[in-house]
């Protein structure tokens, strides 16, 4: 049986060939522990990672000594968030958050509430937007972070992070983005935030490692370390750092420095051809969220009266999803997608498709047929 086409690249990517060929070495030849300053072997695995910290770094044209590694963007965003407020809690122990934040983000929040944090969750409008406006009120004398997602991982909307930011400054608040989808796949500059996360496999390198990135002026933001032990990291991240993943970290983001921006115009060109093929052939199909400010190979269609749950099966030849990959299993509507006003029904019968680097224009006209003539099936099976 052949694969599915691959379309869920917002779940995950492929390993990019050549990030692979630059990791392999460092799983066995060059095994040796990055701390370990007595021998070769350590030295030429802190040589890597040092390479690897500047090519992060200038992925978003930043400084390498304020990239920290992690396991990923999950733990990056339990750093930021966690480290962030406890260690600023004399300060202050409110928190402002979007709805349409990723279940990373949400979950922290929670477990901050649980520790006597208060968090308010603003809302966005119908393109997924959050008002600026609305924020600069929010925003109150003991609130000491504003978290936005940059780039959202259903919808691809992407927040006005400088205005978003020009507030949190006025109000002297420290603005983390969960910048996750953005970074590797749009210009990110390591200055528009105070605070922001990296993850390898969302832009063809390894899963399991990642960074968060302390932007901000100096002197440098103080976070308490979530993972104690070690002192790597510069004490801020313990644990033996994974030399293998954050070679490839640096790979991917080499590779994406040279080639993103005419990643994006292709992935775009390919993405409007299958939305706009499916919404004139298949009347009342809607967009969710802004068209306009939205990464490049995403497109969230909803299909008015039909369930995804029941269309997705019949789309086994193609690799899309419901929602997020860590929501698409829960069976409930997806939160992003009723932060911007849609009915449980209405989530209900939306897909998400995620082109990437490796995307074809053959498998794009291979995925408008059957998405068409499938969907056309349930219609005729339920009308509405
Ligand atoms: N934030 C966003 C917006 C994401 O899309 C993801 C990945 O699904 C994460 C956080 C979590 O990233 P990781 O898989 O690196 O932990």
């Amino acid at each position: 049986m052949s694969k599915p086409i691959y379309l869920d690249n917002n779940a995950t990517t492929s390993v990019d060939e050549r990030v692979l060929e630059a990791m392999m070495p460092f799983f066995s030849q060059e095994f040796g522990n990055a701390s370990s300053r007595t021998h070769a072997y350590g030295w030429v695995a802190d040589e890597a990672v040092a390479q690897a910290r500047e090519q992060v770094a200038a992925l978003i044209g930043g400084e390498p000594d304020r990239v920290i590694f992690t396991s990923g963007a999950t733990e990056a965003i339990n750093l930021a968030l966690k480290g962030l407020a406890r260690a600023h809690a004399r300060k202050g122990r409110h928190i402002v958050v979007t709805q349409t934040e990723h279940m990373a983000v949400l979950d922290v929040c929670r477990s901050l509430e649980r520790d006597g944090f208060e968090i308010t969750y603003l809302p966005v409008n119908q393109a997924g937007i959050l008002d600026v406006r609305l924020l600069q009120e929010t925003i109150r004398s003991d609130t000491i972070l504003v978290g936005v997602i940059w780039a959202n991982n259903e919808t691809g909307v992407i927040q006005p992070i400088d205005e978003i930011a020009e507030v949190a400054r006025s109000k002297r608040c420290v603005l983390f983005s969960d910048s996750t989808q953005a970074v590797g796949r749009i210009p990110v500059s390591a200055n528009q935030a105070d605070l922001l996360t990296v993850s390898a496999h969302k832009f063809y390198g390894p899963k399991g490692v990642g960074a968060l990135y302390l932007g901000g002026g100096r002197p440098v933001i103080r976070l308490t370390p979530q993972i104690d032990g070690g002192g790597q990291e510069s004490g801020r991240r313990g644990g033996t750092l994974n030399t293998p993943g954050i070679v490839g970290l640096g790979k991917a983001a080499e590779i994406a420095v040279q080639e993103l921006e005419s990643e994006g115009r292709r992935m775009a060109q390919l993405r409007d051809r299958l939305e706009t093929t499916i919404i004139e052939r298949l009347e009342g199909t809607r967009v969710n969220g802004s068209r306009s400010s939205r990464l490049s190979g995403t497109t969230n269609l909803r299909f008015p009266g039909l369930s995804s749950a029941k269309l997705i099966p019949e789309l086994h030849e193609l690799a899309v999803s419901a929602g997020s990959a860590c929501s698409s299993g829960s069976g409930r509507p997806s939160h992003v997608l009723k932060a911007l006003g849609l009915t449980d029904e209405e989530a209900g019968a939306s897909i998400r498709i995620g082109l990437g680097r490796f995307t074809t224009k053959a498998e794009i006209d291979r995925a408008i047929d059957l998405i068409i003539d499938k969907v056309e099936a349930q219609w005729t099976l339920s009308p509405s």
